[in-house]
């Protein structure tokens, strides 16, 4: 049987990875700025998350969510702590698609309205819903679209006073745009969205899929703004490469049997990952060395000539050339063993490390940066 061929992919192979690091199966050593979209937050293979995972799995990986799993409630308190959002209710699940999904489902059965308000440049992810609430007509089937999602421009005050109503169930809003490049919604823009969303009795779901666990240096990028969206979902770094992510809910949204489930979603292997990813953030300090590293690659960035924009905070940042950067990124990956991330902005490279990344390792990057940027040929 062959693979479905649905991924352009590089012809690298790697076989071991640790910290920042991976090497390929001819023992080829590279630096890892972009941690497989954003899912790498503790470092590849830390000891810690190894020695959960393996102790784990030799006593039980799995049973259903049909039984008490103890393992559940602990991180769930843990989070609780952790994030800033102690009262707030937890559901696990298995991807970031299937945590917006799932909130977008919850809007509409707490609200019992169907109408949800996404933005620009957005992307939720690739499930019925989720696809639906993302601004990319290529990857939306015929049977994905729907009237039930309006789009607005992203970070526009004025245009989401407009369009806001009493029809509407939720809007959507990444905590920081990712794939659309990284863009910051402004605080003001997310405080006016909070405000509209309770005089009209809309949730506010914030996307922290990519932005969440630490990488803007503060547990959620929303919190930079200062304001308490009703749902949060999470993903990506939350199990550093384990499948899991989850939804934080409001105090006053009440469950009920049967409204929301899953196979997977919680289960002993997927808890101790992210028990683990949760330790080693608090332990490590891994929030403040986000916001340092981040804050010194954003220094180093902004002096350099070709670099038009550098976006972003803590360890999500997003640098806009003057020109497209696939060449770029070719180059550093080839050249200088060094992966990094591309957007939907062909001018934007993004730079997801891992979060206990070293000054050492953006030092190698910057200088290996400047060298290709130098070469004329690749503009
Ligand atoms: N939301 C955001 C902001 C994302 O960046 C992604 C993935 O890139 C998703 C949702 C979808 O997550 P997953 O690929 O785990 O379904």
């Amino acid at each position: 049987m062959k693979l479905f061929d649905v991924y352009p992919l590089f012809d690298i192979e790697p076989v071991k990875a640790k910290g920042s690091y991976v090497w390929d199966k001819n023992n080829v050593k590279y630096l890892d700025l972009y941690g497989g979209h954003a899912v790498i937050s503790i470092g590849h293979s830390h000891p810690h998350y190894v020695e959960m995972l393996t102790k784990q799995l030799s006593e039980i990986g799995f049973y259903s969510n049909s039984v008490k799993i103890g393992l559940q409630e602990e991180l769930a308190e843990k989070l609780g702590r952790i994030s800033g959002y102690p009262d707030y209710q937890l559901f696990l699940c298995n991807s970031g698609a299937e945590a917006n999904e799932n909130a977008m489902k919850l809007a509409s059965f707490h609200t019992g309205k169907k109408k949800i308000i996404s933005f620009s440049k957005s992307f939720h992810g690739r499930t019925s819903l989720a696809v639906a609430a993302t601004d990319d007509s290529k990857i939306v089937a015929p049977i994905n679209e729907t009237d039930n999602i309006l789009f607005l421009p992203f970070n526009d005050e004025q245009s989401f006073v407009n369009a806001m109503n009493d029809e509407v169930a939720a809007v959507i809003v990444e905590g920081i745009q990712g794939f659309g490049g990284v863009n910051i919604p402004s605080a003001s823009f997310l405080k006016t969205i909070k405000q509209l969303c309770e005089k009209f009795a809309a949730l506010l779901i914030l996307d922290e899929v990519q932005s969440g666990y630490g990488r803007s240096g503060k547990f959620f990028a929303h919190q930079h703004a200062n304001i308490k969206p009703d749902l949060i979902s999470v993903a990506k770094g939350m199990g550093n490469g384990f499948p899991v992510a989850g939804i934080l809910i409001h105090p006053a949204i009440q469950a009920k049997h049967g409204m929301l489930g899953t196979t997977f979603g919680g289960n002993y292997l997927a808890c101790a990952a992210a028990i683990a990813v949760l330790d080693v953030i608090e332990n490590e300090n891994l929030m403040l060395n986000s916001k340092s590293q981040g804050d010194y690659l954003k220094d180093a960035l902004q002096d350099i000539d070709e670099v038009k924009e550098v976006r972003g905070l803590g360890l999500m940042i997003g640098i806009e050339l003057e020109f497209a950067c696939a060449a770029i990124r070719n180059e550093l990956l080839q050249e200088h063993k060094i992966f990094t991330g591309s957007s939907s902005d062909k001018n934007t490279l993004r730079i997801l490390p891992a979060l206990n990344i070293t000054k050492e390792n953006l030092d190698q990057f910057i200088k290996a940066f400047k060298v290709v940027l130098s070469k004329q040929y690749v503009k």
